[in-house]
């Protein structure tokens, strides 16, 4: 039993800041108040955590100095944008098997292409871009296979001209 009645909390939070008083004395006995105690301390410990993982101000610093040090993998990413290239590309065959005037006349096929083609584009040059950066010169002569590799393609989905290897 408790003979004084429950303090003002705002009494008992000075108290219990100043590590000591009356009111701490009744908190101490009086279930209600050793309650709204505990509550306050959880309170203030899930405020530390908060206020605590920040990171570091040098965490930039640090992860630019650990990807200066990493050798760049080339064959990595030359590899990532040939996936990216051909997509584009078996993208633009498909839009020409799709397309009834492509399939009629390559003329209108590619002026087609180059109107509904907007997305192939962008990808296009931004797979370009990827690996241009990166390594040109192999680059250039996969490009060439590539376009001629496309270009044959074409020749046979108009299917009226000879075939190059048969001419
Ligand atoms: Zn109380």
């Amino acid at each position: 039993m408790t003979p004084n009645p429950c303090p003002d909390l705002e009494v008992l939070f000075t108290e219990l800041e100043a590590g000591k008083g009356p009111a701490l004395d009744h908190a101490a006995t009086c279930p209600l108040c050793s309650a709204v105690l505990e509550e306050h301390r959880q309170l203030e410990k899930d405020l530390y955590r908060l206020a605590d993982p920040l990171p570091p101000p040098t965490l930039v610093a640090n992860v630019m100095a650990r990807v200066a040090t990493e050798p760049t993998p080339l064959r990595r990413e030359l590899w990532a944008g040939i996936p990216i290239l051909a997509a584009s590309l078996l993208v633009g065959l498909g839009l020409l098997i799709t397309n009834d005037r492509a399939l009629s006349r390559l003329g209108s096929a590619l002026a087609a292409l180059f109107t509904d083609g907007r997305v192939l584009l962008q990808g296009l040059s931004s797979g370009a871009n990827a690996i241009w950066n990166t390594a040109a010169a192999p680059v250039a002569g996969i490009l060439v296979l590539l376009l001629i590799v496309s270009l044959s393609g074409l020749k046979r989905l108009v299917g009226d001209g000879p075939n190059p290897s048969q001419a």
